[in-house]
């Protein structure tokens, strides 16, 4: 079995390499860094051809192989086996639906909530308890690390005249030594995944976990800031192990919020002692959520190429509606590894503080005032995902992660230098588009393709007309219409974003809502099931609290005294 390892974008955890199954559950590293694989594979042209003739659950389970993970392969093949299964309304999983003149679109939206968050969350939660299982069966996927892989240097810049990056575990912790005893995750019974959601990752992450053994869910998202239908969708998921929180704030300060519980040693001492609880993260900077996102961009080259959509060899250019930034990186690691893709275009809604920075080298929030948009999962103004390309762009160096992350933290901004800026440069465009304008698209695709967007991927389709060069495009649909029907139906009928609906469409409930834009707009795909199902779900009786860690930390303390009598 070949197992890689892994290292963080600010040099942290370098001294003590860690294996695939350490850093799911670990998600982020000691110093606030994200894990990246050591070595990236590289596959040949051949090799990803070849994968279209096996089902996407193989395809997956290959790639893993290849980016050496370390669980024997038949345990991940069942593991694939299960994540990706008939939970897809489609044996396909992510068709590639040609619509326009060469864009191709790759559908990521067939699993159970709707949103492309379940490539990832379908897959991930199944690591995660298999990982656990492991731990607590003293099996051999999470246990000690093989010494002979365990690799005496990193490839890495690893030392610069600063200093060495290598920062000591105990250094990090000695906060929390000094206190009597380090609060560690390895003497936890069972761990709590704490997500901070804009609407699609809670849900997802709630139809991922809730069912995992040794884990507990707790999701906390911004209230006003998700779909009635989202709201709907986290509320039905119920049972000891889940909590489901509104937050007096925007999506910006749920993440900051959820993350300052993650940093606060004190807290994470108490929830073990008391509890035998350790957190988790399941948001996108866990490098077990970006796995599964590289194997449908390889997935779909080939798949693409066995349809007779595209020659083999041909450079596809890939857009991505973009928020944290997860969905495009792992297009960009798709490429690396071989994917024959050209450019990455970027595209931002109002809150586009990604394009900006792609178009100028420097990234800036002094300025910016959040905005609610119809596409609510991109309304991200720190993008967590985006050091992770910086570290890639810059050569791996983590000395100039941990300076820029320093200056975006006290100054709210920093500038790249002129070398990362160039290689951004060579891969990345970007540009955005307004609530209306993404509005109008939906109309404009619809009345000439009878293809209908959510507000998300009309964003991604307005960008990829505009930036389009001749290369053919694949667009990431990343969510179904019928997640956002308010919005899909101003598109329609041709209303402003925001407008208020005619009298006898406003009171109607997000699902017959729904049923309305289907029977209206007849070549328009019918409404889901699972969302036809969410009209029982009670909305009035979700809970809101306020919006600092404090909240949110005396929120959990609250919910597992609750949870225990
Ligand atoms: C999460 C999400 C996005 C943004 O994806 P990132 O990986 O965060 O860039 C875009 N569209 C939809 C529908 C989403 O749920």
């Amino acid at each position: 079995m070949y197992i890689n390892s892994y290292i963080d974008t600010r040099g942290a955890d370098v001294c003590e390499p860690l294996s695939f199954t350490q850093v799911i559950v670990k998600g982020i590293a000691l110093g606030g860094g994200l894990f990246v694989p050591k070595v990236l594979p590289r596959l040949s042209l051949e090799e990803i051809l070849g994968l279209a003739r096996l089902p996407y659950h193989e395809r997956a389970a290959l790639l893993y192989r290849h980016f050496g993970v370390d669980m024997p392969f038949e345990q991940i093949r069942s593991l694939m086996h299960q994540a990706y299964a008939d939970n897809f309304d489609t044996p396909d999983i992510t068709p590639v639906r040609t619509v326009g003149d060469d864009i191709h679109v790759l559908e990521l939206w067939h699993g159970p909530t709707l949103a492309f968050k379940d490539m990832a969350l379908q897959c991930m939660p199944l690591f995660f308890s298999a990982a656990l299982s492991a731990l607590h069966e003293g099996g051999t996927s999470a246990a000690p690390y093989p010494p002979e892989v365990s690799g005496s240097s990193v490839d890495t810049p690893g030392k610069t005249p600063e200093g060495p990056t290598c920062i000591s575990k105990e250094a990090l912790e000695n906060t929390a030594s000094r206190r009597g005893e380090t609060p560690r995750s390895a003497d936890a019974r069972e761990y709590l995944i704490l997500v901070a959601t804009s609407g699609d990752t809670g849900t997802a992450a709630l139809a991922g976990f809730s069912h995992s053994n040794y884990t507990n869910i707790i999701v906390f998202y911004p209230q006003g800031g998700v779909s009635e239908l989202q709201l709907r969708q986290m509320l039905s998921y119920s049972g000891s192990n889940v909590g489901v929180f509104g937050l007096r704030g925007n999506f910006d300060s749920c993440q900051h919020a959820v993350k300052g519980a993650f940093a606060d040693v004190d807290f994470n001492h108490q929830l073990i002692q008391d509890y035998g609880i350790a957190l988790s993260s399941a948001n996108s900077i866990n490098w077990g959520r970006l796995l599964p996102q590289i194997v449908y961009y390889v997935s779909a080259y080939a798949q693409m190429v066995a349809n007779g959509q595209l020659k083999a060899g041909v450079e596809l250019d890939v857009c991505v509606p973009t928020g944290n930034f997860g969905n495009i990186l792992a297009a960009y690691y798709a490429a690396q590894i071989g994917t024959p893709i050209g450019r990455l275009l970027c595209a931002s809604n109002t809150n586009r503080v990604l394009s900006d920075f792609i178009n100028t080298g420097t990234y800036d929030i002094t300025d910016r005032a959040f905005v609610l948009t119809p596409s609510p999962s991109m309304d991200i103004l720190v993008s967590s995902n985006l050091e992770r390309q910086l570290f890639e762009l810059n050569g791996r160096d983590p000395v100039r992660i941990r300076k820029w992350m320093t200056d975006l933290a006290t100054t709210k901004r920093f500038s790249v230098d002129r070398d990362t800026f160039a290689a951004m440069r060579r891969t990345f465009v970007a540009d955005w588009a307004s609530a209306d304008e993404s509005l109008a698209t939906i109309k404009a695709v619809y009345e000439s393709y009878g293809y209908l967007l959510d507000p998300h991927t009309a964003v991604g389709w307005q960008v990829a007309e505009r930036l389009r060069g001749s290369n053919p495009v694949l667009l990431a649909a990343t969510a179904h219409w019928s997640k956002f029907g308010a919005d899909v139906y101003r598109g329609l009928a041709g209303l402003k974003a925001a407008s208020p609906l005619p009298d006898e469409l406003a009171c109607l409930t997000g699902v017959e809502l729904d049923t309305y834009i289907a029977k209206n707009y007849a070549s328009a795909a019918a409404v889901p099931p699972s969302i036809t199902a969410l009209a029982e779900v009670d909305i009035q009786s979700a809970k809101v609290i306020g919006s600092g860690s404090g909240d949110v930390e005396r929120c959990i303390l609250d919910w597992l005294a609750q949870r225990r009598p």
